[in-house]
This record gives structure tokens, C-alpha cells and sequence, in this order.
């Protein structure tokens, strides 16, 4: 039987990797899914695929997540899985790469939290609700080596996660952040790229380093972060509010 049947799902950054197996996994188990996405033709890919509603929508728009958010209607399942990975340390850190990377990574789950958490709350006529965050292992749960903003990004949305969950812990809304560990996906496909021209190693020398730190001796799938994303929108999971949610093969272990 089909897991998410009658619910409705927002979902930001859509249109590839973590996002998109989200989306499908959700159309399989019967969900209704707004895929949104920056890129038009990532989400053209989605919508192909899978039959599911989609609109085109920068995460670090606020009018454009208010407007998308009015037009949605009622929604049970809100994924927030808009993120960018900057490389280096504090030392090499921009002031507009804090910017970009908190703008990107935090402030736009804050927007469409507060964009779409009243439409959840039960005396608002809606039926509760399951926020989900993409975290990461990388940030409060781990260091990672060169991962200096973007873990400080993922540590906070583990905070903003468990604060949402508190709030609204007797009103029908659940909040759950998922931390993954490195997940095969297109972009860090460019990440590989990226370090490879910067070290000098090889494409194959940078890809056995991710794999290498995956005690499990591989990378994660899409489909595997997907698979916990669908219990954490349905109901099975109606016990379970404001954790963080490890999914990295042993790497934190
Ligand atoms: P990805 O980086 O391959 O794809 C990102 C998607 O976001 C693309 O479709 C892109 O068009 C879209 N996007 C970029 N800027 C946007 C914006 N301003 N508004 C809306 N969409 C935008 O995807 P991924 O690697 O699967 O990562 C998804 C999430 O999971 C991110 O939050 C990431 O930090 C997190 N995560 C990923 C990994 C990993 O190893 N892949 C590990 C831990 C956490």
C-alpha cells in the first residue's frame, strides 16, 4: 500500500540528487508533489519522470517562496533540501561566501517554514504536518576537514530544526532534520572535478578520498536518503519530532 496517500508535498532543490529521488520516492508512495527547483530544466527531467506538479523557484526568494506557498494550498510535507557546499577553511571563507552559503542553506528553510507551517497547524484547518531539513553529518555531529561554512550552515539547521520541533510539538507539526553522509549525486560529481583541478590528483584519486572517509566503503545513494524521507512524511513516523537524523554509512561512528 501506498506510504504518503492523500498527503501533499513542497519540496525545494528538486531538480537533481538528495531532492529528485525525494520527489519520485514520494510519487511512488502516492504523495501529491510540488517539485520546485532554480533550474527549469532539471525540473522538465522531474516532471517527465514522474507526472508531479512543479514550478520554478530560487529558495532565497522570499516573495517567490511566499507566492509558491499561497498558490500551494494545504500541505502535510514540506522538504527543504536547497544546499550549496563551498570548499576550505575559515581562512579561505569570503564574507559573500558566509552570505551565500547562510542565505542558501539556513535562511531559506526559516522562509518556507514560516511560509508554510501556518497552513499545517490543525486549528488553522489543516491536518498537521512533517518538516524535513537536509543537514549533514558534516557541521555540529562532525568536523569535516575543509567544510568550514557549510558545516557551520548544516549545524545550523540542525538548531533551527530542533526550535521549530519544540514549538510546535503539541500542535500537530513535526520537524526533522536528515545527515547524511556523502551521497552520490551530481554535485559532487563537481566536487570531485573541483578538487581533482585543485589538488592535481586524478578524478579517481579524489573519488577513492570520499570514499575512503565511508567506513562502509562506499557512497550513498540517493534512493537511501529518499527511503528515510518517506518514513519521516508519513505517519510511521508520528512519534518522532526535532531529531537529526543519521544516514552516512558509519562515517560518524
Ligand atoms: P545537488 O547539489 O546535486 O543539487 C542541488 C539542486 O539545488 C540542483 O537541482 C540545483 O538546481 C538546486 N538549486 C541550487 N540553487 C538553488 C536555489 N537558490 N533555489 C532552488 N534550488 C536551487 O543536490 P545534493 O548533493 O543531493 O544535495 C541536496 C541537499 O542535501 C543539500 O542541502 C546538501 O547540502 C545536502 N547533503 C548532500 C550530501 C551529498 O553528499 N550529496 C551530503 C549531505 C547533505
Amino acid at each position: 500500500s501506498q506510504r504518503l496517500q492523500g498527503k501533499t508535498a513542497f519540496i525545494t532543490a528538486a531538480g537533481q540528487g538528495i531532492g529528485r529521488a525525494i520527489a519520485e520516492a514520494f510519487v511512488r508512495e502516492g504523495a501529491t508533489v510540488i517539485a520546485t527547483d532554480i533550474n527549469a530544466a532539471l525540473l522538465h527531467g522531474v516532471v517527465e519522470a514522474t507526472g508531479c506538479r512543479a514550478q520554478v523557484m530560487d529558495a532565497t526568494d522570499a516573495v517567490a517562496i511566499r507566492a509558491a506557498a499561497a498558490q500551494a494550498g494545504l500541505v502535510d510535507v514540506l522538504v527543504n533540501a536547497a544546499g550549496y557546499v563551498h570548499a576550505g577553511t575559515v581562512l579561505d571563507c569570503t564574507e559573500a561566501d558566509w552570505d551565500f552559503a547562510f542565505n542558501l542553506n539556513v535562511r531559506s528553510q526559516f522562509r518556507t517554514i514560516q511560509a508554510f507551517l501556518p497552513g499545517m497547524l490543525a486549528e488553522n484547518g489543516g491536518h498537521g504536518g512533517s518538516i524535513i531539513n537536509l543537514a549533514s553529518v558534516a557541521g555540529s555531529l562532525k568536523g569535516a576537514p575543509n567544510r568550514f561554512v557549510y558545516g557551520s550552515t548544516k549545524a545550523a539547521v540542525i538548531g533551527l530544526t530542533k526550535a521549530v520541533a519544540a514549538d510546535f510539538i503539541t500542535r500537530g507539526v513535526r520537524c526533522n532534520a536528515i545527515c547524511p553522509g556523502t551521497v552520490e549525486s551530481p554535485s559532487l560529481r563537481d566536487r570531485i572535478a573541483a578538487q581533482a583541478q585543485a589538488s592535481g590528483q586524478t578524478l579517481a584519486q579524489v573519488e577513492a578520498a570520499f570514499i575512503a572517509r565511508q567506513p562502509m566503503g562506499r557512497l550513498g545513494r540517493t534512493s537511501e536518503i529518499a527511503a528515510l524521507a518517506v518514513y519521516l512524511a508519513s505517519d510511521e513516523s508520528a512519534f518522532t519530532t526535532g531529531t537529526a537524523q543519521v544516514i552516512d554509512g558509519g562515517w560518524s561512528n
